[in-house]
């Protein structure tokens, strides 16, 4: 069972969110080609390992908050506002 710590909230089960998508893509501005809104909104990855992601605390305070989430083992190492980001990992010499 995923339990997400919501910054406002506090632990909840998982049913309270909704997942809300990719946080690492960057959304296309006015400028960018309609290929590009097209990647945006179709375009799909589907990494193995640490992903940082949008969810909807639906059953709670209805905010957006960012999650970093395993997405082998759904372990979670970070949870923020969507102004904040996670801390750059260390990179061992
Ligand atoms: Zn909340």
């Amino acid at each position: 069972m995923l339990r997400i710590p919501c910054p406002w909230c506090g632990t909840r089960d998982e049913a309270e969110f909704r997942y809300h998508g990719d946080a690492t893509r960057p959304r296309p501005t006015a400028a960018d080609t309609l290929a590009d809104f097209s990647r945006y909104t179709y375009g799909r990855d589907n990494p193995l390992g640490w992903h940082l992601e949008w969810w909807l605390h639906v059953g709670g305070c209805r905010r957006l908050l960012k999650v970093e989430r395993h997405t082998l083992s759904h372990e979670i190492r970070w949870v923020g506002t969507p102004e904040a980001s996670p801390a750059p990992e260390v990179q061992a010499p």
